[in-house]
Order: structure tokens, then C-alpha cells, then sequence
């Protein structure tokens, strides 16, 4: 058996657990690489916890090294792919630029914030992705009731008490409700504000939220925002965040300190390098199991032999007899592994296979949760 250089790009839910899976080809020789812009997995499901302090941050970070012991974990960012030349460029944090090469390589890489050119909206838009993003939220939320508080300008008062969020689905719901519980407590601490001085505002251009679910579990969800007053505006975009007024399609004009953006997605740009196959908007095409490497050995490197490639977590055979047993067009395969969860389906953008049951979807807050089975 000749020893494979596997590398996975991005160390999210699916590069941890595609190298976790790995730890029994690593007990045969082969090695496995991991490259990540951090040296962390995050547990994205939880932030709105999170940002409400219901969970500890450190709680949702799983540090790679520890986790995987016979790997080596490289930090740095892919921003280059040579298919034909099996290598990677990572740009290091130092700043310089080395190259990983590769037999096998699985790419991970995630998404990114779908932002749209709205007028203020970088300035004043906040993301919700990240673990700094979700404390940031917190203690940014935590800083307008001292400010409400503290103000003689009703004006002011209202605009720190103003709280919008673009985009109706997990993040926006659940960051919502959260927050708004978070807010809603705290202001107990406060006896100069009243909790119906506040102003929640979920702004959705669709007519609906919550996509994901079945319609009756979303109307539900929406139900129990409209019980706790707050805003749900649907069929509604943001038009423009200039200096901190938020301005909205149906009309309405006001003032908002907080503007959280959570509209969506969009894949990562590594997608698209490399030739790899992408639909119309950047996302990688894939067969039923997540897979390039057919479409590639059929349409890039025009192989006509085509071969039964090794997929990490592939229950339909071991991986690790494919690496080892298989010609050479095998190891020019590149692919994405299964990812743990069905959402990872829906938000990046349905790049999986056929649906997976889904359990707990959305937790609106007050420990409210929305099921499906
Ligand atoms: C607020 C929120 C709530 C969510 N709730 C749920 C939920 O309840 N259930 C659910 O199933 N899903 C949920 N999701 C979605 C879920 O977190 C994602 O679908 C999942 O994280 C996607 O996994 P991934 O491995 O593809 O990408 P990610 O977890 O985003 O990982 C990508 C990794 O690749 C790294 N990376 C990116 N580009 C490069 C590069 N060029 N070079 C090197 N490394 C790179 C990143 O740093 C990151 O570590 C939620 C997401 C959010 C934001």
C-alpha cells in the first residue's frame, strides 16, 4: 500500500468530523492534513445561546490539535488550488504563503455572509456567525440600555432601544429571541427603562419565515414572536442603513442602534478555484454523495475508466481499502464528506444528498423550541 496525502480544507463541522472519520486510515499509514483558518472548530447552532449567555463560549469551540492527535493541523487560509499539480497555497498568519500538496483532497471550506450593497449596511451591520460576532452582539445589545438609560434625548432613547434583524431564518429567529430575552431580563437592573420601551424588528423579503420548516411550524414560530410584540415584517427588505436609519421597502423610516444581518449565505470563493465544477452561483456540483471527482476524471482530466472513489464516512465501503486497493485515477479525487447534520444542506445551499430527518430546528427564545421529527 502506498501512504496517501489526504488534505482537508476547513476545519467547520464537516472538515472535523471528515477528519475524525480518518483516524483509521492514519492507523494504516496514510496521513491527513488539516487546514483551517482557525485552529477551532465552532459549533454555529448555538451562538444565539451564546449571545445570550445561556452558554459559556468556550463551550462551543472544540480545539482541533487535541481532538486530532495523529493529524497536522495547519492554520492558514487556502487560496489557491492546482488540481493538475496536487497542491494547495496557504496564506500562514505570519503573513507568507506556503504549499500543501496532496493526493486526496477534501474541501470544506463552508460559506460566507450573503451581504448585498446597501447603503450603510457595512458600516452598521452586524454578522452573525462567528463566536466574536455572538459575544460582540451581547455585549453591544447589553450597551444600549446604558445608554437608554442614561440619555435625556427620548430620540436617542428610542434609537438605542431599536433592535432590527434582516433575514428570517435559523440565525435571524433564534438570535432574535435570544437576544431579546437577554435584553428583557437585564433591564430588570434598570428602573428608569420599561421592556415595552423596546423595539424588536425582524425584517424578511419573503412572505414567510423560516423556510426550512413545514409552513404550520413556521406560522407557529411566528406566532409566538407577534405573543412577545415583536415586529415581523414580511414581504420586506432593507433599503438603505445610512447613519444608523434604517429605512425599509413598505416605507417606514427610524432610527435603529443595532442592525443585525443575517440574510443568508453564499459559498465560499475557494468553490470556484481549482476547476472545480459550479453551478450558476458558485456552488460545487456534486453527485448524490457529495462528490466531484466522477465529474472531474469524466470532463477535466477525460478519463473514461471510472473508478469507485473513497469517500470519508462512506458506510458503503471502507475508505481506507479504496485509498490503497484503487489505480491512480482515484487519487485525484476530490470531495466533500457527508456533513453531520441536514441544516448544513439548507443553509449552504443544497449542495448534500437526499434529506436526512431533522429534529430540534429553532429555538425562538425562552427556551421555546420548534420540533420537527
Ligand atoms: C446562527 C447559526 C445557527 C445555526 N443553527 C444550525 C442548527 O441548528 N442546525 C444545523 O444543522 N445547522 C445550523 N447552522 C448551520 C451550520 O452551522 C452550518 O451548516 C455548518 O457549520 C456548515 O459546516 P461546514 O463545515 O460546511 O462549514 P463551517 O462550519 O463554516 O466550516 C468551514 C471552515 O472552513 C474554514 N475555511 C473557510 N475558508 C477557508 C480557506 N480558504 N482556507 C482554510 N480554511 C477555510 C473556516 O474557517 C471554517 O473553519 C447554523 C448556522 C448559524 C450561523
Amino acid at each position: 500500500m502506498t501512504p496517501k496525502r489526504i488534505l482537508i480544507v476547513g476545519g467547520g463541522f464537516a472538515g472535523m468530523y471528515a477528519a475524525m472519520e480518518m483516524r483509521r486510515l492514519e492507523e494504516i499509514g496514510h496521513q491527513v492534513t488539516l487546514v483551517s483558518a482557525e485552529n477551532f472548530m465552532q459549533y454555529q447552532p448555538f451562538l444565539p445561546e451564546v449571545a445570550s449567555g445561556t452558554i459559556d463560549p468556550r463551550a462551543i469551540v472544540v480545539p482541533l490539535r487535541p481532538l486530532l492527535k495523529r493529524a497536522t493541523i495547519e492554520v492558514g487560509e487556502v487560496t489557491s488550488i492546482d488540481h493538475d499539480a496536487r497542491n494547495v497555497d496557504v496564506r500562514i498568519p505570519d503573513g507568507g504563503t506556503v504549499q500543501l500538496e496532496y493526493d486526496v483532497l477534501v474541501v470544506t471550506a463552508g460559506s460566507w455572509s450573503r451581504v448585498l450593497p446597501i447603503p450603510g449596511l457595512a458600516e452598521h451591520g452586524i454578522g452573525f456567525t462567528t463566536v466574536q460576532e455572538a459575544i460582540y452582539l451581547r455585549n453591544h445589545v447589553l450597551s444600549r440600555l446604558d445608554v437608554a438609560t442614561q440619555t435625556q434625548d427620548p430620540q436617542r432613547r428610542r434609537a438605542a432601544l431599536t433592535f432590527v434583524f434582516v433575514g428570517a431564518g435559523y440565525a435571524g429567529v433564534e438570535a432574535l429571541g435570544e437576544l431579546e430575552d437577554l435584553a428583557r431580563d437585564a433591564m430588570r437592573n434598570y428602573p428608569k427603562l420599561r421592556p415595552s420601551e423596546m423595539r424588536w424588528v425582524l425584517v424578511e423579503a419573503a412572505g414567510r419565515i423560516l423556510p426550512e420548516l413545514p409552513p404550520n411550524l413556521a406560522a407557529y414560530a411566528q406566532a409566538q414572536l407577534a405573543e412577545r410584540n415583536i415586529d415581523v415584517l414580511l414581504h420586506t427588505r432593507l433599503e438603505s442603513a445610512v447613519e444608523g436609519t434604517i429605512q425599509l421597502s413598505d416605507g417606514q423610516a427610524f432610527a435603529a442602534d443595532t442592525l443585525v444581518w443575517t440574510a443568508g449565505v453564499k459559498p465560499s470563493p475557494l468553490a470556484g478555484v481549482g476547476g472545480l465544477p459550479v453551478d450558476a452561483r458558485g456552488r460545487v456540483v456534486v453527485d448524490d454523495h457529495l462528490r466531484v471527482g466522477l465529474l472531474l476524471l469524466r470532463h477535466r482530466i477525460g478519463r473514461r475508466r471510472l473508478l469507485r472513489p473513497a469517500v470519508a464516512g462512506d458506510r458503503a465501503g471502507p475508505a481506507a481499502a479504496d485509498l490503497g486497493s484503487e489505480g491512480a485515477g482515484a487519487d485525484r479525487f476530490v470531495c466533500q464528506p457527508a456533513p453531520p447534520r441536514e441544516r448544513h444542506r439548507a443553509v449552504r445551499g443544497g449542495l448534500g444528498p437526499a434529506a436526512r430527518p431533522v429534529r430540534r430546528l429553532v429555538g425562538p427564545g425562552r427556551g421555546d423550541r420548534v420540533v420537527r421529527t
